[in-house]
């Protein structure tokens, strides 16, 4: 799950980006108006964390431009205004969801999940193929009934193989999800992490097959 953070106290958004890096999500982060535009226009994401005031265009702004556009993302507004006024105009702007700083890691979390499970099929919590199973809530994997231990980028890769469902999933398209703006994403860093996580899944009857030219799929050993 790929998320935009659009901060500009620098302080707050890199604990943000390490409280959701933490919790094995792919983070882009930036901190002013016109560079959120812009990677909400070229990249594409499965939810927008924004805040309102921020350099060169407001957060409404930005997400009366985004909706406009027909962005369609789930986006939760961070807004240092608790007057009743302020919130009621991030939701006319298109918001879906919106947290008062100062806020809880945890209320944030949660906040996050339902956003995503509004937006995945909401009875859909637990996804599995042959011995491997995904509970999103948890955002855990685990395999014959073992959990297994995975860094951001590899939970990206499999969750994205896990939900095509053995179907094929283009080296392009994989790289869009696991890797994030300030990463070197080529097919040779995308190789490593497919390699580290298919070691993890050695012994299995899982496996992740390679489709010379077309990308990768997972196998189910008979
Ligand atoms: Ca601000």
């Amino acid at each position: 799950m790929r998320i935009l953070l659009v901060e500009d106290n620098r302080e707050l958004a890199d604990w943000l980006t390490r409280l959701l890096r933490k919790s094995r999500y792919v983070v882009d982060c930036v901190h002013d108006g016109i560079d959120a535009d812009a990677a909400l226009a070229t990249q594409s994401y499965d939810l927008v964390i924004l805040d309102i005031g921020l350099p060169n265009m407001t957060g409404l702004e930005l997400l009366r431009r985004f909706r406009q556009r027909r962005g369609l993302t789930p986006v939760i507004i961070l807004t240092a205004n608790d007057a009743v006024s302020s919130r009621v105009a991030g939701l006319d702007a298109g918001a879906d969801d919106y947290l008062v700083k100062p806020f809880e890691p945890d209320e944030l979390e949660a906040r996050i999940r339902a956003q995503l499970r509004r937006r995945q099929d909401s009875r859909t919590v637990r996804v599995a193929f042959g011995p491997l199973v995904m509970a999103t809530d948890a955002r855990q994997f685990t395999l014959d009934d073992i959990p297994l231990d995975l860094t951001a980028r590899e939970y990206s890769v499999l969750e994205a193989l896990l939900l095509a469902g053995g179907r094929v999933v283009s080296k392009a398209a994989l790289t869009g999800t696991v890797f994030g703006l300030d990463d070197d994403a080529t097919d040779n860093a995308l190789e490593i992490y497919v390699h580290r996580v298919r070691k993890k899944l050695s012994g299995s009857s899982v496996s992740i097959g390679t489709l010379r030219g077309l990308g990768y799929a997972l196998r189910l050993a008979a």
